[in-house]
Parts: structure tokens; C-alpha cells; sequence
């Protein structure tokens, strides 16, 4: 049976799997989300009307990173904030607290060592994706055996921005993640852009199946209500709204199961066709 508190928490840690490939979701905290920072009153409305609010009107982001398992080889999607927390008066407007550093922990939980990564791919550089990334002096980084990828615009535009310590650290082992460029045995690149000027998604594919990480192309499950809805911070709005589209569309195919890193601890799901009901999101529980 599915909980309906779930839709209004952070996740717990959750695996399915694609194929042969094991996904799992290694949650490291959680940012609050007003439903006004996605699309003012009328995600509002939605939002009030569902179950998705927390205790305090907010929306529950999850924030984490997932973790693709290939045989005995793996890599991550995102890697979450890192060990900070940042107290909701200090966020920008619409967003409440932010806080992480349950990552490395829940990798070990699931006996993976963090150095023995070979990739860690990123949707996008901001701070919630590449948290654990940049922390640690460089002789004791977290992921010392992986390579990272990035869209190609994604980097350009950090590394022209004012942020010497993400360009440092992230740079010396940066690839670009190029749209149809498969960074990892099973694992494609999709240029989905808007949120940010690279922002990148990643296909995973075995056995006739299909997981799409559409990292922040949707922050929650209220947004397949009405792909306008944005986020506050989308860089360029109108190709957000495109790149929504795009990936819902991928969503409509049965075979596709989505991954949606924010979404409080309904991170799996699809969508199937089932007009009517409010949210079209359907959860996909865990399989092992
Ligand atoms: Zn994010």
C-alpha cells in the first residue's frame, strides 16, 4: 500500500531497478519549498488541495544523489549539499531551510565507498547538486577515483561566474557531458536546459527499460499540473517551460520510469494516463 505522508517528506533512501541496472536514491537532507517559488497562487491553490504541504506550507525537497550500479561498477547522478545547513531567513524568497550531509553515510549504508565512484555526473552546478563534490582539501576529496561530467554549457558558464573554488575543484576532473554522450555503461546524457544554461539529464537504459534523472526540470510532483509552473530561479524561463514539455512527453511512454530528485520521498515514479485525479504523479515503490 502506498503511505500518503510521503509525498510531504524527505526520502528515505529507495532503490529500483532498470533492467540490470540498480538505481538507488541516497538522500543527504532537504530544502523547503513554498509552492509560491514554483508558480505563484495558482501552484499555490494546487499544492494547498493535495497532500504535499509540510507542517509548515512548504513543499518537502528532498536533496541527494543517485547512485546507477552496473555489475560491480558505479557512478552518481548529483551529490547532494554537502554538510551544511542554511536557516530559511538567509534563502532567497519562496524557499525555506536547506540542509545536508547524510550522503556518504547512506553510500556506505549501502556498502559503496564513496573513492571507489568512478563517475559523478551533475544535472547542474548548483550548490544542492554538487555539495559533496567540492568539500575536503584535495588530497582527501570524497569522490578521488571519479571523473565528473557536466554539460558543456553548464561549465562554461560557472567557470566565466566568480566562484574560484567550484572551478577549482570541479575543473581539473570535469568532462562534458555533450547531448546522446553515453558518460557511463548505460548511461546517456539528454541536454535539457532552462533551469540552468546546461542544465543536463541522464538516461538510464537496460533491458528494454528507461529511467530519466531530469534533475531540476521539476522541482515536485504538483508541476505535471501545469508545465509553466517554473522555479523562481529558472535562468531562462521559456526554454524551462520547453524542456518540461520535452521530458514529460518522454514520461507518457510506459516503459520510461522517472527520477525526480526533489520530490520529497516520492523520487520514482511515472505517468500514467490518469486524468482525473489531481496528481498525475504515480509513485513507484521499491522492488528489491
Ligand atoms: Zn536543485
Amino acid at each position: 500500500m502506498f503511505d500518503n505522508s510521503r509525498w510531504a517528506r524527505m526520502s528515505a533512501t529507495r532503490s529500483i531497478m532498470i533492467g540490470d541496472i540498480r538505481v538507488s536514491y541516497v538522500p543527504d537532507g532537504l530544502v523547503q519549498m513554498h509552492p509560491r517559488w514554483l508558480g505563484g497562487a495558482a501552484a499555490q491553490d494546487f499544492a494547498a488541495g493535495t497532500d504535499c504541504l509540510d507542517g509548515e506550507g512548504y513543499l518537502a525537497g528532498s536533496v541527494g544523489g543517485l547512485l546507477v550500479e552496473n555489475g560491480d561498477r558505479r557512478m552518481l547522478i548529483d551529490a547532494g549539499f554537502g554538510g551544511n545547513r542554511v536557516p530559511a531567513h538567509l534563502m532567497p524568497d519562496g524557499l525555506g531551510q536547506i540542509e545536508g550531509g547524510r550522503l556518504v553515510e547512506g553510500l556506505r549504508e549501502l556498502g559503496v565507498a564513496p573513492g571507489g565512484i568512478e563517475v559523478v555526473a551533475f544535472t547542474h552546478l548548483h550548490d544542492d547538486h554538487i555539495g559533496w563534490a567540492v568539500r575536503g582539501p584535495a588530497d582527501r576529496e570524497v569522490f578521488a577515483g571519479a571523473q565528473f561530467f557536466a554539460g558543456e554549457a553548464e561549465w562554461r558558464w560557472w567557470s566565466g561566474a566568480v566562484d574560484p573554488r567550484r572551478a577549482q575543484v570541479l575543473g581539473r576532473r570535469m568532462n562534458p557531458a555533450a547531448d546522446g554522450r553515453e558518460v557511463f555503461p548505460g548511461v546517456t546524457a539528454w541536454s535539457t536546459p532552462g533551469h540552468t544554461p546546461g542544465h543536463t539529464s541522464y538516461v538510464v537504459e537496460s533491458g528494454g527499460q528507461r529511467l530519466i534523472a531530469f534533475g531540476d526540470v521539476l522541482h515536485s510532483p504538483i508541476q505535471f499540473a501545469d508545465p509553466r509552473w517554473g522555479s523562481a530561479n529558472d535562468f531562462d524561463r521559456t526554454q524551462a517551460v520547453a524542456s518540461r514539455q520535452a521530458v514529460i512527453a518522454e514520461l507518457s511512454d510506459e516503459k520510461v520510469t522517472g527520477f525526480g530528485g526533489h520530490f520529497a520521498d516520492v523520487v520514482f515514479g511515472s505517468l500514467p494516463d490518469n486524468t482525473g485525479t489531481r496528481l498525475r504523479w504515480q509513485p513507484v515503490d521499491a522492488t528489491d
